[in-house]
């Protein structure tokens, strides 16, 4: 299917191909057309699926551009306000339509003069209710989209929201978009929706294929050895990183710098400022690594994130889908990858569940496996470089005192420094520890479902975090795999580690 078959105008078929945009995506196939037809609507797709554009492009077809501000885009952050409105900016300008951006901290008068001049307002709840009911501004726009639904909810704006639609008119077309359905936000859709129709993007098609999502297993103690060894091992284009807390933020942010990486921290309570700023560098690839809560990373919209990693596993299934969902955009391959230590798996466990998806089980390789990868990539480098003059002049004033092959040897050997892979050489857990835990959640579960599956404790009182623990921990995976893997024989994980080369590395063994 193609643009074409919604009869856009031309204008608008103009910026769509400008945008380069070649096929709607499932979300937009659907939802287009019934918006088209004036029905109020509910969409449900994950983040990074297209949703703007899929209330974007057919409001801005139906409006006239002549009525002042005729469309209001309500979503819950700053970032998300600009994103958006550079979207619809986009989309609009090919028929003239001129797009307001609206958001706390920022001039009142300023932003009243370009609300006046607008057709289309993009706006974040607070600064709106603000400026609604205190009357300095009143619209009357025929179209309202309710952008981000959920992450509206979780940031606790539900109450700005309720009180800025009793200020807008009831003769209107309202559209509600959300990557996720909690209760509460479908009890503010019975009430701010007439009867709507609603698009779901079922759960296969809803996890972005273009992600990759694997964990590790490691103890807590080796969390930063285990994200250093994978960054080098992956070599990320763009990587976000994400931690629970801003502590986290800071303390990672401190050793991934001292680690000599460009490392930009971001989260909730920086100046808009320097989040903007932040943003921008990060965007431009001045950063190469963004340290993050879930908060402050909220909708950032930034193509070329090739890897996004989970240095804790997120306490909630909506937070993982979010954080995900930062990598993969625009049609890009991302990866995904989640730390986790023996405690966590039964989290892997229901987010897999929640969210419709497969985490790959992966080891982390081992510096000798880094090592070779690396020397190996540098072979190859070297055959394909093309020589400069100023090489050879270096390499005849060389030859004066020393012979040509131990000048090779040296050369390799300052070229070989700048390549050497740190750390010790294993990391976290292997295939079959890994295997003979989550065989051992699963049966522990069992055990209780009758007594309301969040209580099983058994995993958490073991468990301590601590390094000692860890290897507790190892031991009797390994020892319950040999009791046990006649169940798992045909089970998945196995197959996809190769556990072949895996099988010599031996982990765990010295506990038995
Ligand atoms: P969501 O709101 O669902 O998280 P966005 O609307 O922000 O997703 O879209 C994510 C990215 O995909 C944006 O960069 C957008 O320009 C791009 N995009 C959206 N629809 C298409 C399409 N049909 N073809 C190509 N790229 C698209
Ligand atoms: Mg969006």
């Amino acid at each position: 299917m193609t643009f074409n078959e919604f009869n856009f105008k031309d204008t608008l078929n103009q910026a769509i191909d400008e945008a380069g945009f070649k096929e709607p995506s499932p979300v937009q196939k659907d939802a287009i057309p019934l918006i088209l037809e004036g029905n109020d609507l509910i969409g449900q797709a994950q983040t990074g699926t297209g949703k703007t554009a899929a209330f974007g492009l057919p409001v801005i077809q139906m409006m006239e551009g002549n009525k002042g501000v005729e469309a209001l885009v309500i979503v819950p952050t700053r970032e998300l306000a600009m994103q958006v409105s550079d979207e619809l900016f986009r989309f609009g300008k090919t028929a003239g339509l001129k797009t307001a951006t609206i958001y706390g901290g920022a001039a009142y008068n300023k932003q009243i003069e370009r609300i006046n001049q607008a057709n289309i307002i993009v706006a974040t709840p607070g600064r709106l209710q603000d400026l609604l009911q205190s009357k300095r501004i009143t619209l009357n726009p025929q179209f309202v989209i309710l952008d981000e639904a959920d992450e509206m909810l979780d940031m606790g704006f539900l109450d700005e929201i309720k009180n800025i639609f009793t200020f807008l008119p009831k003769d209107r077309q309202t559209l509600m978009f959300s990557a996720t359905m909690p209760k509460q936000i479908k009890i503010l859709a019975e009430q701010i929706l007439n009867n709507p129709k609603s698009v779901t993007i079922t759960k296969s098609e809803r996890t972005n294929t273009d992600i990759t999502q694997k964990f590790y297993v490691v103890a807590d103690y080796e969390r930063d050895d285990a994200l250093l060894r994978l960054i080098d091992y992956k070599n990320p284009n763009k990587c976000i990183i994400f931690c629970r807390m801003k502590k986290e933020v800071d303390r990672l942010s401190s050793y991934m710098t001292a680690q000599g990486f460009k490392v930009a921290a971001l989260h909730g309570d920086m100046e808009q400022k320097q989040r903007e700023h932040t943003i921008r560098s990060f965007k431009q690839g001045l950063v190469e690594i963004f340290i993050a809560t879930d908060v402050a990373a909220r909708g950032l919209d930034v193509n070329d994130v090739s890897h996004v990693f989970n240095y804790h596993i997120p306490f909630d299934s909506e937070s993982y889908v979010h954080r995900i969902g930062r990598t993969g955009r625009a049609g890009n391959k991302g990866e995904a990858i989640t730390l986790v230590s023996p405690n966590e798996l039964r989290t892997i466990k229901r987010i897999e569940k929640d969210v419709g998806t497969t985490m790959i089980s992966e080891v982390i390789p081992t510096r000798q496996e880094v090592q070779s990868r690396k020397d190996n990539d540098l072979l190859a480098k070297i055959a394909n470089t093309e020589i400069k003059p100023a090489a050879i002049d270096m390499v005849k004033t060389l030859q004066h005192d020393i012979d040509i092959v131990t000048i090779a040897h040296l050369l390799a050997t300052i070229v070989q420094e700048k390549i050497d892979v740190k750390g010790k050489d294993i990391i976290g857990l292997g295939t079959e520890e890994v295997k003979a835990l989550i065989e051992r959640a699963k049966n522990q579960r069992g055990g209780d479902r009758s007594g309301g599956r969040n209580r099983s404790r058994g995993g958490n009182s073991r468990g301590g975090n601590r390094g000692r623990s860890g290897g507790g921990e190892r031991s009797a995976g390994s020892r319950s795999s040999d009791r046990r893997s006649g169940e798992r024989s045909g089970g998945n994980r196995d197959s996809r580690n190769g556990g072949g080369n895996r099988g010599s590395r031996n982990r765990g063994q010295s506990n038995n």
